[in-house]
């Protein structure tokens, strides 16, 4: 690999590391901060800045090991793109909301905002490295240097950012980058952004360069489709079977997307990404002799 190369290829998995949680350097914000509605996701309703009964005192999870038998599947899937650690160490310089109350309220609407901007800064990295998005590698940076700076901003600066506006413009930036990427292989029938696709049958799909941007793929079956250069940004694929699914080359994809969906380990992944740990090593094939044969 060329020195720029190389520079480009460290530069970027320094950026993914970054974003990964570490909740070891957090106070179990995450546990706290957002409402949970009773579902398959979670097993008890609980609001918005009540910590969970499950959580210890020393912010690690009492039911860590056990958490879908629980019915707390939401904790396995859910990333905060390394949020958490950020508002513990850096906007609250190390400070916890249980020995000093007074600052709770203020840090948990901190990480509502911090996990969106590291949410993006996520998807700009990956834009980053998409050789086809090059022409836009200027904008990309400037916008994750913005982003990097919003991140490192005091919680009274965090409270009057206009996300909202942020998020728009780098969406629009996003969707360009997804464009020159999906340019190859794109074609008005697989433009499925926000699609219904519940429960759909797309076993052995070519869905290369398909838009499937917030697509609802919960239940799908994608096994053995072809998901390389699809753009997967928020698509909602809890449940989904990607068996043998080639989703190496697909765009904007998520560790937590992934550990909502069902695999194996003949799906192909993103360098980035890894298998969950809830797969099954490989799909039994039909007709395979189960244990009462
Ligand atoms: S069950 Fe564990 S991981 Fe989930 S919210 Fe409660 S303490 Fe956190």
């Amino acid at each position: 690999m060329p020195e720029g190369g190389q520079h480009a290829a460290d530069e970027s998995s320094a950026h993914r590391e970054r974003l990964r949680a570490d909740c070891g350097r957090c106070f179990g914000l995450c546990c706290v901060a957002p409402a949970f509605a009773a579902s398959a996701d979670f097993a008890i309703d609980k609001a918005a800045g009540q910590p969970c009964p499950h959580l210890r005192a020393d912010f690690g999870c009492s039911i860590h090991d056990h958490l879908r038998p629980q019915g707390f599947p939401g904790c396995t899937v859910y990333d905060c793109f390394g949020a958490g650690q950020q508002v513990a160490q850096v906007t609250f310089g190390g400070q916890d909301w249980r020995r000093t109350p007074g600052i709770a309220a203020q840090m948990f609407e901190a990480f509502a905002i911090m996990r969106q901007l590291h949410e993006l800064l996520w998807y700009l990295g990956e834009a980053l490295t998409l050789p086809p998005a090059r022409p836009l590698y200027g904008q990309l940076s400037r916008a994750r240097d913005e982003t990097e700076r919003l991140t490192r901003a005091s919680p009274d600066t965090l409270g009057d950012l206009d996300l909202q506006a942020h998020r728009l413009d780098i969406n629009a930036l996003l969707l360009r980058a997804s464009e020159l990427a999906r340019a190859q292989h794109r074609r008005p029938e697989t433009n499925l952004r926000g699609a219904d696709l519940i429960g759909k049958d797309l076993r052995s799909a070519d869905l290369r360069g398909a838009s499937l941007r917030g697509a609802y793929l919960t239940g799908a079956d994608l096994s053995g489709a072809d998901l390389r250069t699809a753009d997967l940004t928020g698509a909602d694929l809890r449940g989904a079977d990607l068996s043998g699914a080639d989703l190496a080359a697909s765009l904007f994809l998520t560790q937590s997307q992934l550990e909502a969906a069902t695999g194996d380990l003949t799906t192909k992944l993103p360098p980035a990404l890894a298998p969950p740990a809830h797969w099954p090593p490989r799909r039994p094939s039909p007709g395979r002799a189960g244990p009462r044969d």
